[in-house]
């Protein structure tokens, strides 16, 4: 049976006008075939109020993720809206509440009623949390509580969700066996997830009961993000054995559940040396059957914490022109601490930054258009045009303000170069 067929709601979330496919300037014939074929997703919760549904996958524009939430150290539930309005401005696609203190359940309806864009969690983390809140070991939930916990966030309205089902028993070992790994396992739900198949000696349950998750799924159209809870944390990791043994899996979960009418994506590394970003994304498309590609960054060099948002920019700009289609962001913050609302803007500005350098070089005619405007705009000194052609006009208008009546700017002044030839 086809996917719209068995996904009712993708059916009608198709038809939303002005329609997703219009708004990305592709024929609906186009956008329709490839979601059957998986290699493009429509996130959106028909529970969702408000929402604009948002299509991943290239041609489709590369989209940017800000991951937003509270930690035990920084709970505040207002700063964690505060943020969400601040990534919104900044341009970001889509938002994940990433939250792992407080009341999960009303952060989230907060943030489902704040936010028009697709908004996505790891349902893992709600569960480990009640253990850890109680004193109790994180790998005592049952499998029931993590199948609820799922069914209670779609039903809530929740338009995507990571769940780690590619990890294995075997590729956790691999993982985390001495001398393998410089960093072991760096994702949270990942790590969860390999404490409790050690605890219970039992096979991942989002795996073994896989078929249970994609019921629940294609009830609400959540698209699932099938989680690499083994991606490299440490560039030294990259494309080890544990690594390719998740990415197998996830692309035959992909294909099971493309089948089953339940869209999903793949999440990609992580930590990537440059010159096996290109690689690793090609790769991991091909064996994922050309899922859409989430990453996060990649993080090309692991010595830039501060800086950490470059690094990815650096890496995903590659990633994007190797075929990624949407990036998650990274904030000076990685590494250090929980990001404020500065780090939010830095961080949404520099993956759209790399979206944007790497559909240019694919020849993307939404970008080159940008490029082209920027550049005619620069050339006449019309500063309006060149602020309505920047990605983030707020910055232009910020930096010209001490010399916003000059027809040059304070770089050069007389010296102007461009006025210069013209005149
Ligand atoms: S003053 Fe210099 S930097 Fe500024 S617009 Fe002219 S050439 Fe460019």
């Amino acid at each position: 049976m086809s996917l719209f067929a068995q996904n009712k709601a993708l059916a009608a979330l198709l038809e939303n006008s002005p329609s997703p496919a219009e708004q990305e300037g592709l024929s609906p014939e186009s956008v329709r075939s490839a979601l059957e074929l998986g290699s493009m997703v429509l996130l959106g919760n028909p529970r969702h109020p408000g929402l604009k549904p948002c299509l991943i996958g290239q041609p489709a524009a590369v989209k940017v993720n800000a991951n937003i939430g509270t930690s035990p150290l920084r709970n505040s539930l207002d700063k964690e809206l505060d943020k969400l309005a601040v990534a919104l401005e900044a341009g970001a696609d889509t938002v994940m509440d990433l939250s792992v203190a407080g009341d999960l359940r009303v952060c989230r309806e907060k943030m489902l009623a704040a936010c028009s864009l697709p908004l996505g969690t790891v349902p893992l983390y709600a569960v480990a949390q009640r253990y850890i809140d109680a004193g109790k070991d994180p790998a005592g939930f049952s499998p029931e509580e993590l199948f609820e916990e799922i069914a209670d966030q779609a039903e809530q309205g929740v338009d995507f969700m990571t769940v780690h089902c590619g990890l294995t028993q075997r590729g956790a070992a691999w993982a985390s066996e001495e001398g393998a790994r410089v960093l072991g396992i760096v994702s949270r739900g990942g790590s969860i997830l390999a404490r409790w198949m050690r605890a219970h000696n039992k096979e991942n349950p989002l795996l073994t009961d896989y078929g249970r998750l994609l019921d629940i799924a294609r009830a609400h159209n959540v698209t699932l993000s099938l989680g690499d809870g083994l991606r490299p944390g440490a560039g030294a990791d990259a494309g080890d054995p544990a690594q390719w043994e998740e990415v197998v899996t996830l692309g035959r979960l992909a294909r099971q559940g493309l089948r089953a009418g339940v869209q999903c994506m793949v999440e990609g590394p992580g930590h990537v040396p440059l010159n096996m970003v290109r690689t690793q994304i090609t790769g991991i498309k091909a064996a994922c059957g050309g899922a859409p590609l989430y990453v996060l960054g990649p993080l090309v060099s692991d010595v830039c914490p501060g800086y950490d948002h470059i690094a990815g920019a650096i890496g995903g700009a590659v990633a994007v022109e190797a075929g990624a289609d949407f990036l998650c962001y990274l904030t000076p913050a990685e590494h250090l601490t929980l990001p404020d609302r500065d780090d939010v803007r830095a961080g949404v500005m520099a993956s759209r930054i790399a979206a944007q350098a790497g559909e240019r070089a694919l020849g993307r005619e939404r970008a080159l258009k940008r490029e082209k405007a920027m550049s005619e705009a620069r050339k006449k000194l019309d500063w309006k045009g060149m602020q309505e052609s920047a990605l983030d006009p707020i910055a232009v208008c910020a930096k010209r303000a001490e010399h916003a009546g000059e027809e040059v700017c304070a770089m050069c002044g007389e010296f102007c170069a461009v006025k210069m030839l013209r005149e």
